[in-house]
């Protein structure tokens, strides 16, 4: 949700940007409060104003401070003399509003005193866009309130010189924006292997809370030209859909990643006779091994159900799921099974299902993965992956209507001081052609 770096989606691509920033100053310089900050001391202030919080402290001290790597919620109220059974109550009667146990290293608080140094009230601020209000006194009581999202759109344009982020930082715009393209793109653009000259032109959302950028939202629509092919993307959403999809309507997404997983090096191809290293006697692979750390996450590759999650003498911890009628896949060797992955579960395309390991008939921590088609095993690396639909046939009149908008908006020059040759070059709008 907030700006950590979630390698959830398409890890590969976040590790290839990362890489490619090279420098952690860089992201240093971007972070917003969101980012965990060092332990400090908390800081006493006396004001006589109301708070942004609201709170009345005409006549209350403000402690203002940041949670502590492992504390409490008791720990943080002990010194302010609130009764331990006071604590207790707020923290069982208050869990549908706010459960106390999940304070997080690095937010802020702030508790308020009165002259007596009793504790009277605590603020806390899980993020930006809301904060819990603990009343401490006689009648303990927690209350959530949210503040306003303001979602502003924003056109970016660009052209690589170094690195993709490099050009996002030049022009002030926060790095995450490479991600998301990274998440739009990456079936049709390899991110760790952009190339000087390749360009691009964004439009996104910003979300703000007050002047604060709160997150990244939505890629609207994107046109991007790498190794001079032209890369389109066109944000699509209503009650049914929720995709982005090319010029012609086509959804960028596949209906499998390549990878279940962050890996190394692929240990072991597909092969149907081969040389076992644990068992010592040729036998067929009927799977692909990525050779991966321990414990690093295995993302379900498709959308599907959860079939089997269980531990086989052979197989290890592993995870099978079924995507539909054709398609089943499966991934071994797990050093443990995510925590609600069983039978009946639905898992969504780069769901975390497990954790790399080497349980069962495995020489080192790796990911065995298996990919059925129509009830065979096959090489998923041979397989021409379908699509996941097209726009449906109902809304094709709407996304072209948004379609148009949006090429508009992507073809006119946003920033003047841009190279001439490359506004020219995303004016040509030949290349869309309706369907
Ligand atoms: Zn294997």
């Amino acid at each position: 949700m907030f700006f950590d770096i979630t390698m959830r989606d398409r890890p590969l691509l976040v590790i290839a940007v990362l890489i490619a920033v090279g420098t952690s100053l860089l992201l240093y310089s971007f972070q917003s409060p969101d980012v965990v900050p060092e332990d400090a001391a908390p800081v006493q202030t006396v004001s006589l104003a109301t708070d942004e919080f609201g709170m009345p402290i005409s006549e209350l001290s403000v402690i203002e401070s940041t949670v502590r790597r492992n504390e409490t919620f008791s720990d943080l109220l002990n010194p302010y003399g609130v009764a331990y059974e006071r604590i207790v109550t707020l923290a069982r009667q208050g869990r549908d509003v706010f459960d106390v146990r999940r304070l997080k290293f690095g937010r802020p608080y702030r508790i308020y005193t009165d002259s007596s140094g009793t504790g009277r009230f605590m603020v806390y601020q899980p993020n930006l866009a809301s904060y819990v209000v603990f009343d401490l006194g006689d009648d303990p009581s927690i209350r959530l309130e949210e503040r306003d999202v303001v979602v502003r759109k924003r056109a970016i344009e660009g052209v690589i010189e170094e690195s993709l982020y490099m050009t996002l930082i030049d022009q002030d715009i926060h790095p995450t924006v490479a991600n998301r393209m990274a998440d739009v793109f990456a079936w049709q653009i390899d991110f760790s292997r952009l190339q000087k000259g390749d360009s691009f032109r964004i439009l996104f959302e910003e979300q703000y809370v007050g002047d604060h950028l709160f997150d990244i939202g939505d890629v609207l629509a994107a046109r991007f030209v790498h190794s001079e092919e032209d890369h389109f993307a066109f944000h699509y959403q209503n009650d049914e859909v929720d995709e982005h999809y090319d010029e012609n309507g086509k959804s960028l997404r596949k209906a499998f990643l390549i990878a279940p997983v962050e890996y190394k090096r692929i240990s072991s191809g597909f092969t149907r006779r081969r040389f076992h290293p644990v068992q010592k006697r040729y036998k067929a692979h009927l799977g692909t091994d990525y050779a991966a750390d321990p414990g690093t996450p295995i993302n379900a590759t498709g959308d599907g159900v959860v079939t089997e999650a269980r531990y086989g003498q052979y197989n290890g911890n592993y995870v099978k799921i079924r995507h539909n009628g054709t398609y089943t896949t499966q991934y071994l060797h797990m050093s443990k099974i995510k925590s609600g992955i069983r039978p009946g579960v639905r898992v969504k395309q780069g769901d975390v299902i497990g954790f790399v390991g080497s349980t069962g008939l495995a020489s080192g921590p790796h990911v065995c993965y298996r990919f059925w088609k129509n009830g065979s095993q096959v090489d998923h690396r041979r397989e021409k992956i379908p699509s996941v639909g097209p726009i449906p046939s109902q809304y094709l009149t709407d996304f072209n209507v948004q379609r148009d908008d949006f090429l508009m908006q992507l073809t006119q020059p946003i920033n003047p001081s841009i190279d001439r040759s490359y506004a020219e070059l995303l004016q040509t709008p030949e290349a869309v052609t309706s369907p």
